[in-house]
């Protein structure tokens, strides 16, 4: 486990009661839902509230492809035969690490209703093809991410996998605290970082107008540190920016004209 340990004081940024809450929760293990669109903070958060709570990490990337196996663990076979491999959120149950299952909405929903017996007062884990129940360690919490923005009809978490959990609403920061964030990010200055803040209010009032998504503070981040590797500011949002979130022709220019009034 010691390699899911959070050795340094991950830099993470508060923007309301989040810490306090997520503190609470843990102490009755409480399974949490982060919920906000993409590159706004939740991984960071949860990585910070690792190192604080002083719990292992351990950190899974959902997507469509994921099996229940990918999860639990399965047989390996080797010289000496077939040999038992924990899958993740087994090793994180076992000795009592966070879990945190990124996007969970990705993962195909049998693979999904295998956390359910973990997320309740049970507390176990049955590994069927091993023939062993896991009971989890008393430190041991789940917590998941969840856009709301990619939700359709075809990709929803079911109710009965909603309702396991308690949920904290992430957004993007407001104006100050953003600048402050890509400035520690990036290195580069509070007015520049102030500039890509604004550039990014402006995207995402597009949000629903034909960008699909917002731009992330994560793209601010990276557009700052290009301009602070010194490529020039202009150059340094397109390529961060905006031709990234969008393939339409007439949106880029609209967007390429928003970065200019700034630089
Ligand atoms: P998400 O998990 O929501 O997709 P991340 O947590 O990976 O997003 O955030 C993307 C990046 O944005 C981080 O690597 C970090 O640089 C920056 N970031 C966003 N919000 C914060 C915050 N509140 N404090 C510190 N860094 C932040």
């Amino acid at each position: 486990m010691s390699a899911y340990r959070v050795a340094q004081e991950p830099y993470y940024r508060s923007v309301g009661d989040e810490v306090a809450m997520y503190e609470a929760a843990y102490e009755i293990r409480m399974p949490m839902m982060l919920k906000g669109p993409t590159g706004c903070g939740k991984t960071r958060f949860v990585e910070y509230m690792a190192w604080k709570l002083g719990r292992p990490l351990v950190t899974v990337s959902c997507n469509e492809d994921m099996t229940a196996s990918d999860l639990l663990g399965r047989y390996l076979l080797d010289a000496n035969g077939t040999r038992w491999q924990d899958g993740p959120l087994t090793l994180a149950a076992r000795y009592g690490a966070i879990c945190y299952l990124d996007e969970v909405v990705e993962a195909r929903q049998d693979t999904t209703v295998a956390i359910h017996p973990l997320t309740d007062a049970r507390r176990i884990l049955p590994l069927d093809k091993k023939g062993e129940v896991v009971k989890a360690h008393p430190d041991f919490q789940l917590v998941v991410s969840y856009n709301p923005g990619y939700q359709s009809v075809m990709k929803d978490l079911k109710q009965s996998t909603k309702q396991r959990f308690a949920a904290l609403d992430f957004d993007y920061p407001e104006h100050d605290i953003e600048v402050e964030i890509v400035v520690h990010e990036s290195g580069v200055d509070a007015d520049t970082a102030s500039k890509l803040v604004h550039i990014a209010e402006r995207a995402r009032n597009l949000k629903g107008h034909g960008l699909d998504e917002g731009l992330s503070t994560r793209m601010l981040t990276y557009a700052g540190s290009l301009i602070a590797k010194g490529i020039d500011p202009l150059k340094a949002c397109r390529v961060a920016l905006v031709r990234p979130i969008t393939d339409d022709l007439d949106m880029r220019d609209a967007l390429d004209a928003a970065v200019t009034t700034y630089f």
